[in-house]
């Protein structure tokens, strides 16, 4: 999920600057972090500071870049958000930049979204639209900078105004010169003829644009990249399977593109990896927990964590009502049946073995209506490996003697699996 509330840094006042002189706009709320930052060598425009001003009529967002870039800027309803494409580019802004709410820009986050291209999510806190959106070139005294103007409209206009145009499929931004397949579903290479051995999909959580939870100054999306990467590295030496990674680095993947990567591969097994977080103020929990698909949730815990784990693909910008669904949902339901007695099945093998190296939640085998487990065909389970919310799960995920046992536990899980299976499916059994 994601806890991008999670961080709470008070904008400085400040600097009437250039929104204030140049545009005669209210003074800005500023991100007032002056102390200077260790040059990297960055082969992508930087994007150094952002201010947000304005009010709740008309709102004014300015990032701050060493070079000028283009942009694509477009609205999107339910929730209301205004998403802005841009070539990649090498975000080196606050902590906290994006979590203050200022006019109509409830919060934003940036990021990757795929190789060459980033992307700002607005979430708004009410239908606006996009009055401008344009760069500019670099002043004396200024930085080249991304202005997005947004102004209030009732919802009827709001709708209105979401043009064809608007439909946030995953492409480069206007002008990226870097040739990128529209989704890595399509890029993945198909499984080869000469190899027979079973398929298996390792998915590692969030990524780019979408951090997941966060707590200590850890992101989900990067401790169960580590997690996934060292899973594959084990399953890999002992060569009996074939690996697949939906990302294997830090890639926004929409959830629709992860199932199709299972299904597109033929796979025999789909591991989704993520690390919960209790909202605040709810108390604590903690150990890893397996889920499996279920339409309704075992129990309220699972609920919150699949609404949660399934608004990625808002969190990323990606409409859910242009998700086409490829399969007929009767047949998804027949498919479904057997699929999910193997889903359960590895699901009990995974807390089996995972008990012995790693902490356990309490109730460890839940179900619930997560997304990314729906691939009719394959059986799914999504592994939530402990709580970044819990002070001692958290050590225990960024510890590196952790990660091999519990590695070593999920492949343990994994060869039983297929050992049963290889076993039921021959002659006479
Ligand atoms: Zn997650």
């Amino acid at each position: 999920m994601a806890g991008r509330a999670n961080h709470i840094v008070l904008l400085g006042t400040v600097l009437a600057s250039a929104v204030a002189t140049l545009c005669g706009w209210p003074n800005t709320g500023h991100a007032a972090d002056e102390s200077p930052r260790p040059e990297i060598a960055s082969p992508f425009p930087i994007a150094s500071d952002v201010r947000v001003a304005g009010d709740d009529k008309q709102t004014r967002f300015i990032l701050d870049l060493d070079k000028k870039i283009p942009l694509r800027a477009f609205a999107l309803a339910d929730p209301y958000r205004v998403v802005v494409d841009i070539p990649q580019v090498s975000f080196h802004l606050d902590t906290g930049a994006g979590t203050v709410a200022r006019g109509l820009i409830k919060a934003f986050r940036y990021g990757l979204v795929m190789p060459g291209g980033s992307r700002i999510v607005f979430d708004l806190a009410g239908p606006a639209k996009i009055k401008s959106a344009y760069a500019l070139d670099p002043a004396i005294g200024q930085p080249a900078r991304l202005v997005i103007e947004l102004e209030a409209v009732d919802r009827t206009a709001f709708v209105q105004s979401l043009a064809v145009e608007n439909r946030p499929d995953l492409r480069p931004a206007v002008g990226t010169t870097a040739a990128v397949a529209t989704t890595v579903a399509a890029t993945a290479a198909p499984k080869p003829a000469d190899d027979a051995r079973p398929v298996v999909v390792l998915d590692p959580g969030h990524g780019g644009i979408d951090n997941g939870t966060q707590a200590g100054g850890e992101a989900e999306k990067s401790l169960v990249l580590s997690f996934g990467l060292a899973l594959r590295d084990r399953i890999e030496k002992a060569g009996k399977y074939r690996v697949v990674m939906t990302r294997t680095d830090d890639t926004f993947i929409p959830l629709g593109d992860r199932v199709k990567i299972a299904r597109n591969q033929s796979a025999a097994l789909f591991v989704s990896i993520h690390a919960d977080a209790l909202p605040r103020g709810e108390g604590d929990a903690q150990g890893a927990t397996i889920y499996t698909l279920s339409d309704k949730a075992s129990d309220a815990e699972a609920e919150r964590l699949a609404d949660s784990e399934n608004k990625a693909d808002a969190i990323g910008g990606v409409n859910l009502t242009e998700e086409p669904t490829d399969v007929a949902d009767i047949l998804i339901d027949l498919a479904q049946r057997e699929t999910r007695t193997f889903s359960n099945r590895f699901a009990r093998l995974v807390v089996g073995e995972m008990k012995t190296t790693a902490r356990m939640h309490k109730h460890p085998l839940k179900s619930a209506g997560f997304k990314v487990l729906k691939a009719p065909d394959v059986p799914s389970v999504l592994i939530e490996l402990g709580y970044v919310s819990n002070k001692d799960d958290l050590q225990q995920l960024m510890s590196e003697n952790w990660r091999s046992k519990t590695v070593g536990a999920v492949a343990q899980a994994i060869d039983g699996f297929f050992a049963k299976r290889v076993v039921s499916a021959a002659p006479g059994n």
